[in-house]
């Protein structure tokens, strides 16, 4: 339908923004509009073009890995123009970019960002988790600040070839992983604010040891009510620059009472939302005596995590019967509704709250067990492993799936 509509406007490259969005948006790992402008090129991943490092570096010592400071011999780049569309994609090694002063980019944060990982199993292949998931998240993004959208299947195919020529990067080491990191900006020169005429889609990639080396240990988060995250109608949702740098500030100030990190909040009902850049669950006890897990909905202020997905879908297969998660009662709930300070301040007290933790692709499963809200800190349990019943059952079948110990089609291999 989608198709037909945007045939019958034969003129819609001629429409900016419009012509943006017709250049094909992935959904859920479907193409749900295809592209009308035949003239004009989506990525094409038989062009790609390798130029090998000359000098490769180092790879460094695994105990010596600092999360996100060490970067792999090659990166991906994909340079577009309005009026050209993608063009040839190319690696090459790892090295700073030219850009000039006035690229839009670096006034206007016509920035986005994807975040996921390549892991090598247990049988030595190396795998990604769900990547069609970021791949139209990253569309989603694109989308939003009216940079330019490309097929996402295409796309993945060129990070692929990017992880096998870098692999010997990927730690053979139980935990390890390598970060990829793809980056979309807008690299028109002008002081002027509007859709860019020229982009850069690139891929870096960093090889990183496990976010806990020595056991969860669970975090300490401040209830931020100075400061918000996102609001209704803005960008929270999204993977865009422009929604980090003012978080950096309010962190600090966390830091500085002794927090590790923000616990978002919105409203005069003080909403939960998010905590620090993860997503956010709370597991309640209910007076029946079953658990309830409970995540706030996409209603536009939630980043929709891969993980929280990953982690709901998990759950409510349990849930349901159609799968056994090891340990924890089947006597399950699970909700995506809206949770107040008071709901979680009120549990606390009267025994009824069980856990609180985030998830996101760097740590997976992060662990609270205090929020520190209106000058009083509120304790949230957690057991001798620094887990809780519902966390250490999601986590251990999430990373079973990621190190292909579990078998499952959230694997997706890019080395045999
Ligand atoms: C990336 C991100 C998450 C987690 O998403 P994953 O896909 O699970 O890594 C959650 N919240 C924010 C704000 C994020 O940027």
């Amino acid at each position: 339908m989608a198709l037909s509509l945007a045939r019958s406007l034969p003129l819609a490259r001629n429409f900016g923004a419009v012509s943006l969005v017709a250049r094909g948006v992935w959904v859920g790992g479907r193409r749900w509009m295809s592209s009308t402008q035949s003239s004009l090129s989506d990525i094409e991943p038989s062009e790609l073009q390798i130029r090998e490092t000359p000098q490769p570096k180092k790879i460094p010592s695994l105990d010596t890995l600092k999360f996100g400071h060490t970067f792999t011999d090659h990166m991906l780049t994909v340079p577009w123009t309005q009026s050209a569309g993608w063009g040839t994609p190319e690696i090459i090694p790892y090295g700073p970019l030219s850009l000039d002063p006035s690229s839009t980019v670096l006034h206007y944060a016509q920035c986005l960002f994807e975040g996921m990982k390549a892991y090598r199993d247990v049988n030595g292949r190396v795998t990604l988790f769900r990547p069609e998931l970021n791949m139209a998240r990253m569309n989603r993004s694109a989308q939003r600040i009216a940079l330019p959208t490309f097929n996402g299947e295409a796309f993945l195919e060129l990070i692929k070839q990017l992880i096998r020529l870098d692999k010997e990067w990927i730690p053979q080491e139980k935990g390890h992983s390598l970060y990829i990191r793809p980056v979309l900006i807008g690299t028109q020169n002008t002081i002027g604010i509007s859709p860019p005429d020229s982009a850069l889609l690139y891929v870096i990639c960093s090889p990183v040891g496990p976010y806990y080396p020595d056991g969860f240990k669970p975090v300490a988060l401040h209830g931020t009510t100075e400061f918000v995250r996102a609001t209704p109608g803005g960008t929270g949702a999204y993977k865009i620059g422009a929604n980090y740098a003012p978080g950096v500030y309010p962190q600090k100030q966390a830091a500085q009472l002794g927090y590790v990190q923000n616990l978002w909040l919105y409203g005069p009902e003080h909403y939960l939302t998010e905590v620090g850049t993860m997503n956010l669950f709370v597991v309640f006890k209910r007076d029946d005596g079953s658990l309830e897990l409970v995540t706030p909905p996409l209603d536009g202020m939630i980043l929709p995590g891969v993980t929280r997905d990953s982690v709901l879908s998990l759950a409510r297969s349990h849930a349901s019967g159609e799968l056994r998660l090891p340990g924890l009662t089947s006597n399950l709930v699970v909700s995506e509704r809206s949770v107040t300070m008071k709901d979680v301040r009120e549990a606390a007290q009267a025994g009824r709250l069980v856990e609180m933790f985030g998830t996101g692709t760097a740590a997976i499963i992060s662990p609270v067990d205090k929020i520190g809200y209106e000058g009083q800190d509120v304790t949230i349990p957690v057991e001798a492993d620094g887990m809780g019943p519902v966390s250490r059952a999601v986590w251990t079948e999430l990373v079973g799936r990621q190190t292909g110990a579990i078998p499952s089609d959230w694997s997706v291999v890019v080395v045999e």
